[in-house]
């Protein structure tokens, strides 16, 4: 390589893994024996079938997916999920359920509001989302379309993992885990549907993916546009237009990565082991500060603070200066951000604290 890769700690699009760059580079030009590029492939050939089937058959088996469920590759990243998802699914009484967490929900919240009725069952907003409310099922409401939740808040650093989702009876439960998938273990059956945007743990912007179980699909309100409904991706297994080709190719690409690394199941043990290093730290700090409620804490985004605005400033410039870069907080958080997603090895982490530890002797 020419350059030194930095250790990058952006939410999103952020680190891919180094193998996965490389493989896709060497196939760039020339794809197998086709004698062109992926991108340069009709989406109706055998071989990008190969490619698309490929990529579902190895993400239902790291997920676990069961076959009473669709894998749809869709595209308008996890934001047009907001609208299709009211659309398709507030369709019995017209009222949804949402747990509001950051700001992904409450943009989520305003998109359904368009459509029926937004109950909010829990909020953490008084706090600036440094927690997870009490999920407290007294407090559903039995005739709602659906339940929603943001599984991992990637501004606020929260997230609700497996064992915390809520029992909502026969209301599906949708889940938002564009920011945690294939990085901690979910039981699928839980849900109705879940979607995630790929450029946070999957691959290049452009593909969304989304699980739906299939007596969810075939449901939607009469003013759906044609490319907002599911049933007309599920019919033709995500080939009714053109497909974000190049990225879905990507995507296969890291799927076959997590599987060599040991399925989500290694990765989430990895993911714990990376968490852990640097809240400790954050924990043991004298200065540093996360800005988490500890039991809440995402093993993917890591929020933490300074105590002057001069000192987030400082530390952001001397990281970047270092190979750590895009740790600068989100605006409603301030301070600092460090996402830490599957592509993001335990040595950076290593070598992020230690920067932080020697910043701390300078500047106590
Ligand atoms: C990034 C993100 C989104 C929005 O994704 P886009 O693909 O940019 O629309 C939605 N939800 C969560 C949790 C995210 O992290």
């Amino acid at each position: 390589m020419s350059m030194n890769r930095v250790y990058n700690f952006s939410a999103g699009p952020s680190m891919l893994p180094l193998e996965v760059l490389e493989q896709a580079q060497k196939e760039f030009v020339c794809y197998g024996n086709t004698g062109m590029s992926v991108m340069e492939m009709s989406h109706r050939s055998k071989d990008f079938e190969n490619i698309i089937f490929g990529a579902e058959a190895d993400l239902r088996e790291l997920m676990n997916i069961p076959d009473n469920y669709t894998v749809l590759f869709l595209q308008g990243g996890g934001s047009t999920q907001f609208a299709m998802i009211p659309l398709n699914l507030m369709n019995k009484n017209n009222k949804a359920d949402f747990v509001k967490t950051g700001q992904w929900s409450k943009k989520a919240i305003a998109e359904a509001q368009r459509y029926g009725t937004v109950n909010v069952v829990a909020s953490s907003e008084d706090k600036t989302f440094s927690y997870i409310p009490e999920l407290d099922p007294a407090k559903f409401d039995k005739d709602a379309d659906y339940f929603y939740m943001t599984l991992n808040n990637t501004i606020y650093g929260t997230h609700i993992p497996d064992n915390m989702i809520p029992d909502t009876g026969n209301v599906p439960k949708v889940g938002d885990m564009s920011s945690n998938i294939l990085a901690e273990r979910y039981d699928i059956s839980k849900f109705g549907l879940i979607f995630a945007g790929a450029q946070k743990n999957l691959g290049p912007a452009g593909v969304t993916v989304v699980i739906i179980r299939n007596d969810l699909i075939g449901n939607a309100m009469d003013i759906t546009p044609t490319m907002l409904n599911y049933a007309t991706h599920a019919k033709e297994k995500s080939l009714y237009n053109t497909p974000p080709t190049y990225s879905i190719y990507f995507a296969g690409l890291v799927f076959k990565w997590v599987k060599k690394m040991g399925g989500v199941d290694a990765m989430e043990k990895i993911n714990r082991e990376k968490a852990a290093i640097l809240y400790d730290f954050l924990d043991n700090s004298k200065l540093f500060k996360g800005t988490v409620r500890p039991q809440d804490r995402s093993l993917m985004n890591v929020p933490f603070i300074l105590p002057t605005e001069e000192l987030n400033a400082k530390f952001i410039a001397e990281a970047k200066a270092n190979g750590f870069v895009n740790l600068k907080g989100h605006r409603t958080v301030g301070g600092m951000r460090a996402s830490i997603y599957n592509a993001m090895p335990v040595e950076g982490i290593k070598k992020l604290v230690e920067f932080m530890g020697k910043f701390e002797v300078e500047n106590k």
